[in-house]
């Protein structure tokens, strides 16, 4: 008999004997592919609401597993291992242990959103994949991803000057990551701006690369967003049970 969906186990959970006799009938190699007894001990049966407290993950319980969301999928077009549906039923059966082994490619989510649109129960799929990988990083399974520290350089801007100054953006993001800011797409992407944008533009980026002008009166509004981030983090840190004290 097939295995469906064999995309789903796991290679070391697919054995095969190269001489095995069954009943005086040879099924050596490919006739003797069997799956290993799957064993799970260790259940995290707050895992749904987990994922559920978090920003994207609020309406996980509502998917009934029909796969319109792979099927959409940008990256699983790309790579048939990233799974949104899949993750989504660990998640809701509280598969801590199988839901990590994932952790490498969990992150990868375009946020592109076909998901979503095709998504018959408004579970919003990549919401739930941005909580998950969220929930990887504040679990301790993760280091950030590299969307996380683009994150983190753009708002740590607007919530200085309240004004987002792309260069400065691009130079920390890529210093944090580690990669050279010298990419051939960002080369021709800087040749683009120079030929294509009014000089007088040029002129004002320019100068704001310099002076880092601020959005006037944003002392209150700096201090209220900073305020309710602060919040926001204790918050999604108490509700995954770990100390506030590693909030930022
Ligand atoms: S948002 Fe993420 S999970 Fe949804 S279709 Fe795009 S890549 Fe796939
Ligand atoms: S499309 Fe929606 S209901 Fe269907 S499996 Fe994906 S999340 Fe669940």
């Amino acid at each position: 008999m097939p295995i469906h969906e064999k995309s789903l186990i796991r290679p070391e959970n697919l054995v095969t004997h190269e001489h095995l006799e069954l009943d005086g009938i040879d099924v050596s190699g490919h006739w003797s592919t069997f799956i290993e007894s799957r064993e799970i001990t260790d259940y995290n049966e707050a895992l749904q609401d987990e994922i559920a407290a978090l920003p994207g993950g609020e309406f996980i319980h509502r998917c009934w597993q029909c796969g319109s969301c792979t099927n959409a999928c940008t990256v699983n077009a790309l790579n048939p291992d990233f799974n949104p549906r899949y993750w989504i039923y660990l998640i809701r059966m509280g598969f801590e242990d199988e839901l990590v082994r994932d952790k490498d490619i969990i992150w990868q989510c375009v946020s592109c959103n076909k998901c979503t649109y095709a998504c018959p129960r408004d579970v919003f799929p990549e919401g739930v994949m941005k909580a998950t990988s969220h929930w990887l990083e504040l679990k301790g399974y993760t280091p950030k991803s590299p969307a996380m520290v683009f994150d983190e350089e753009f708002s740590s801007q607007v919530f200085a000057t309240g004004k987002i100054e792309d260069g400065k953006v691009l130079r920390r993001f890529f210093a944090r990551t580690g990669q050279s800011l010298f990419q051939d797409w960002l080369i021709a992407l800087v040749r683009g701006l120079l030929t294509q944008l009014p000089v007088s533009l040029l002129m004002k980026m320019g100068l704001a690369s310099v002076f880092h002008p601020r959005t006037r009166n944003w002392d209150a509004a700096s201090a209220a967003i900073a305020e309710y981030v602060t919040e926001r983090k204790e918050a999604d840190r108490r509700a995954l049970g770990l100390d506030t004290q590693g909030a930022e």
